[in-house]
């Protein structure tokens, strides 16, 4: 049985004399806290401030968000990923504008009702900018909470889950009751902040663990044997023929379907194929409805996305005389406006690559 009154109050002293000094630590704006949530979901810390204060800065509001471009939220979130959280943001800012003037939920059935905002994010805002003893759970505080307890069962579980909520909604619930200031607020971001720093995933630094006289797993000798680990999925590869199409001075890009992956960004014409040996002239052919055409390979880019290991191998061919109509629906821009559009990932590594390649040719 969790003795959630005295771990409350450890987790409460350690987080007044060890808490990390980030930028939305510094505010309660519910905008800028819920921000910052979104950014940091399944990214690190030291990533996500640049590109807050960069959102920050640019869009300081609710109503700025509301009436941003979606290029302009894309170019702002351009390699975070997971694009889908970056739309969402503004799909909420214009309801919280058309709802209420732009003034922020301050409940959690308010929240749970804005596009992309679940029990976490509810949770966080809540807690961290009002000081509601509502309960978080992330992989950082499922790590503690399982080891706190030597939870034998698989915390993606239904019914393992409902015990983490369950032992989380407990501990914030008392450090409400203690009367310290901000005990809420404090409350979930030493359980996040613990397990960002001490308890980590494969080497906890339990000897400078508040918790260590409360924690099973460590007198157990064994903390780092929990959570337990999932059977990770097998990797696949695939490989995709990706085209650099020139026209004088222009390439050719297009814009990824909304209810796609990525979608909404940027890329070049491109196409998956079966086999890294497939043939190149014909992907041109397909995309661009030309013939006879022989595409330069150029180089690979590689990257993975959950459990795809992918492949770009990406070709150059320059179109000579007559711009071909586009077969993959793309549009004709300079090397510089590509620089100002959002792209995936790997394909604004292929700008790159194609800004480094002109620098050196001049
Ligand atoms: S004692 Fe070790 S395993 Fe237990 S909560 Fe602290 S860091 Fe994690």
């Amino acid at each position: 049985m969790m003795n959630v009154d005295a771990i409350a109050n450890l987790l409460l002293d350690w987080y007044a004399a060890n808490a990390r000094d980030l930028p939305w630590r510094r505010t309660r704006d519910p905008y800028a806290i819920w921000v910052s949530e979104v950014m940091l979901q399944q990214t690190q810390v030291a990533t996500v401030i640049p590109y807050w204060e960069r959102w920050m800065g640019r869009l300081p509001d609710v109503k700025s968000l509301a009436e941003a471009s979606e290029q302009v939220i894309l170019k702002l979130w351009e390699g975070l990923g997971y694009y889908r959280r970056a739309r969402n943001l503004r799909l909420a800012a214009r309801q919280i504008m058309q709802r209420s003037g732009g003034v922020f939920p301050s409940d959690l059935g308010g929240m749970l009702e804005l596009p992309g905002v679940g029990r976490y994010t509810a949770g966080a805002v809540c807690s961290v900018a009002f000081d509601e003893p509502e309960p978080i759970v992330d992989g950082n505080v499922v790590r503690v909470l399982s080891r706190i307890e030597a939870v034998a069962g698989d915390p993606a579980e239904p019914s393992v889950n409902r015990q983490m909520w369950g032992w989380a909604r407990q501990l914030v619930e008392a450090a409400s009751v203690t009367g310290r200031a901000k005990a809420c607020s404090h409350l979930n971001q030493a359980l996040m902040e613990l397990g960002a720093t001490v308890c980590t995933p494969r080497e906890p630094e339990c000897t400078r663990c508040p918790l260590a006289l409360e924690c099973r797993a460590y007198r157990a000798g064994n903390p780092a044997g929990y959570p337990k680990a999932r059977s990770t999925p097998r990797v696949t590869p695939r490989h995709f023929v990706v085209i650099v199409a020139e026209h004088e001075d222009l390439l050719c890009i297009r814009r990824r379907p909304d209810n796609a992956v990525n979608g909404g960004l940027w890329e070049f014409p491109n196409i998956e194929v079966n086999s890294p040996e497939a043939d190149p002239s014909a992907i041109v052919r397909r995309l661009f409805g030309v013939r006879r055409v022989k595409p330069e390979p150029w180089c690979r880019v590689r990257h993975s996305i959950t459990r795809y290991r992918i492949t770009q191998h990406v070709h150059r061919v320059a179109f000579l005389g007559v711009r071909p109509a586009t077969r993959a629906a793309g549009e004709w821009r300079t090397l510089e406006e590509l620089r100002s559009l959002a792209f995936s990932a790997a394909h604004r590594r292929i700008v790159d690559r194609l800004g480094e390649a002109n620098e050196s040719a001049d």
